[in-house]
């Protein structure tokens, strides 16, 4: 089956964002007010979830897709409004607001009715168990409270901006300027020569770990440029623009990114990798990933299903 990015996770099950009401106050309030509205909170960019919390998250941790849930919250979530942002999300299909409250960093639950019921966990080990809604909900809630964390000052003159538009915008009191939630566009990439494909893994990750190579879109490149350019400065391997095959995208909250996947045709075979940049690369044959995939390799893995790398590889397995 060919994959669209509306099947990957993270990017999933989409709400409908509704941000029409986003600018309309008294809709927001009172939506908050509903006996159905439906809130989770968020704290350092971590959801809270039914207990008992999963394994830690650790770089290629293999994670646990035990199913769990976030803590849905009703209109009771506004005990915990104090010092919070409070993110209008959109509404389901049957019309609910769906809101996250994102609580101060030092905010505990010791003393309040959720005492005991739960912990923040990170994302990146907790999506492996939420369903494809949750995750999607989860992961748009994080990448927004990451960017209201790191930009809480007006980029043009520096005066503290407000949050406005539900979450959605920042504006400037002293200058009046706008702004937006940033994302960051990233090429990740899978470069093929015959029935091989080349890999590579990073400095700090584990023994036997192994993924597609990635990079950062930079000003005035194509997602296909920036693809080549990245294999090329990380492992001497060159590969075409022209010859680049887009897949599908994920957005990706740590803490905005939006991964854009990439199959490339390799014109060269020999490695030489930059040790900045990367820990090891090389190529793989088919059927070594077939069995890396179906997790009956000895000794390497690959990125499970939450990651877009996965759909990548599999992508490319599932041709001819
Ligand atoms: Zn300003």
């Amino acid at each position: 089956m060919q994959l669209t990015s509306n099947d990957i996770p993270l990017a999933a099950k989409p709400l409908d964002r509704a941000a029409h009401r986003r600018t309309d106050r008294i809709w927001l309030d009172a939506a908050f007010a509903r006996p159905d509205v439906l809130v989770f909170l968020m704290r350092d960019g971590m959801p809270l979830m039914e207990g008992p919390a999963g394994p830690a998250f650790a770089p290629g941790a293999r994670p646990d897709p035990t199913p769990r849930s976030l803590i849905w919250l009703g209109p009771e979530a506004k005990d915990f409004l104090n010092g919070a942002i409070r993110l209008f999300l959109g509404q389901d299909k049957a019309g609910t607001p769906i809101f996250a409250v994102c609580v101060p960093d030092n905010a505990t639950l010791d003393g309040t009715m959720l005492a005991g019921s739960g912990e923040f966990e990170d994302m990146r080990a907790a999506a492996a168990s939420l369903s494809l809604l949750e995750a999607n909900l989860v992961s748009t809630a994080r990448s927004i409270s990451e960017w209201h964390r790191s930009h809480a000052y007006c980029a043009t003159c520096g005066s503290p901006s407000e949050i406005v538009d539900a979450g959605w915008k920042r504006v400037c009191p002293a200058c009046e300027k706008e702004h937006f939630p940033r994302t960051d566009p990233v090429a990740i990439m899978l470069p093929i020569r015959g029935d091989h494909c080349l890999m590579g893994r990073g400095a700090s990750w584990p023994a036997g770990f192994w993924s597609c190579l990635a990079g950062f879109v930079e000003p005035g490149e194509t997602i296909e440029q920036a693809a080549c350019r990245e294999v090329q400065e990380e492992s001497g391997v060159i590969c075409l623009p022209e010859n680049a095959e887009y897949l599908f995208c994920q957005p990706w909250p740590f803490p905005s990114s939006l991964m854009m996947g990439v199959l490339l045709k390799a014109e060269s075979e020999e490695i030489k990798i930059d040790p900045n940049e990367i820990a090891d690369a090389r190529w793989f044959s088919k059927d070594e990933v077939k069995q890396i995939m179906a997790g009956e390799h000895p000794d390497a893995y690959c990125p499970p299903k939450t990651a877009i790398a996965h759909h990548v590889i599999m992508a490319w397995l599932e041709r001819d």
